[in-house]
């Protein structure tokens, strides 16, 4: 005898049995937040996981997605090197783990940067078909909040911006998904996302929910 599915009954049976464990890059810059949006994006979408720091290849173990968060990309790019974790990264990312840089983080996912990029030797890990402004906002302003169309993700969301970033152009497999004026803020390609403001200080798990759904 045939016995009916229900689909929601599929669904809810295989988000049960995905368990998703976000690790955020603690070597330095904004943390917490991450781990706190990451987990509250997850109960919203009924997913089971965690979200863990990550400061050496060990802390990868289990990880299926990552996090790069703000702070300042000379001093990420050379710690990420020194404790071993920039090569895994790049290795991960191309095989395919969902990264999303944010700030900092984005600068570091470009595979382009300005001359201050350039004059302080900061390797990018050069993971995003994107080229990045490292200091185009913080020059200007240091610090603001723009309402962000984002496509996909929201109509208006509380875009905050920290000595930020802008990315001047993007390339290839890889999309603008917001801009402010002229400028990019927010690309993807395929599993990576980069973000010139920070979504975990927004107060809203949009861009996070986005980020686990990839
Ligand atoms: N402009 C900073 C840098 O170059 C990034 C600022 C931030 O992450 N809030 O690293």
């Amino acid at each position: 005898m045939k016995r009916a599915i229900s689909v929601d009954k599929v669904i809810k049976g295989l988000a049960c049995r995905l368990h998703v464990k976000v690790g955020v890059i603690a070597v330095q810059g904004d943390v917490s937040e991450h781990v706190t949006a990451s987990e509250r994006a997850m109960a919203e979408l009924g997913l089971k996981g965690s979200a863990v720091y990550v400061r050496t290849p060990e802390d990868m173990n289990g990880v299926d997605r990552l996090i790069i968060p703000g702070g300042e990309s000379t001093t990420i790019s050379k710690l990420l090197l020194k404790s071993g974790l920039f090569e895994l990264i790049r290795r991960r990312a191309e095989e395919g783990m969902p990264v999303m840089g944010t700030c900092a983080g984005c600068i570091l996912m470009a595979k382009k940067g300005d001359d201050q990029v350039e004059k302080t030797h900061t390797r990018l890990l050069g993971l995003m078909n994107m080229k990045v402004d490292r200091n185009f906002y913080g020059r200007q302003r240091e610090s603001f909040e723009a309402k962000l169309k984002i496509d996909g993700v929201s109509e208006s969301f509380r875009g905050v911006f920290i000595r930020a970033p802008a990315i001047l152009e993007v390339w290839g497999r890889c999309v603008p998904l917001s801009r402010l004026g002229n400028e990019i803020v927010m690309a993807r390609e395929d599993n990576l996302l980069g973000l010139a403001f920070h979504p975990e200080l927004s107060g809203s798990t949009e861009v996070h929910s986005l980020f686990l759904r990839i």
